[in-house]
């Protein structure tokens, strides 16, 4: 009974090893997270600034001063809060959390208890 209980545990720890040390070498791989530069093709073509309030209001007549990242749907949902944040609809590059571009959704309201 003792040695079938160690057979299963060596078992356990031998079949996730690989798991975690493969989980370790992934995240020590992955790159650094890049910010998105107002030059970035996609980024002009999508009217992305920096900042909010320097957006072309002309060009942009649906932006308004309350839309910014840190209020988007569109923020990869888990980041944590900062001065820039990662962004879905740039394939995770990180954005200025007081910026915005065209593809701008409202975060919905959380739910009321
Ligand atoms: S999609 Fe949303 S979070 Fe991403 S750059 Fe545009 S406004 Fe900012």
């Amino acid at each position: 009974m003792n040695s079938r209980r160690n057979f299963l545990f060596k078992l356990a720890v031998s079949a996730s090893a690989p798991v975690a040390l493969g989980g370790r070498l992934l995240a020590q791989d992955a790159p650094p997270p890049v910010k998105l530069e107002e030059t970035d093709p996609v980024a002009m073509a999508l009217g992305y600034k920096m900042d909010t309030t320097k957006v072309d209001a002309v060009k942009y007549p649906q932006h308004t001063a309350e839309q910014k990242c840190s209020v988007c749907a569109l923020v990869t949902p888990g980041s944590p809060a900062g001065e820039f944040v990662p962004c879905s609809a740039f394939q995770n590059k990180l954005v200025a959390s007081n910026g915005w571009c065209m593809a701008f959704a409202k975060k919905p309201e959380p739910p009321k208890p």
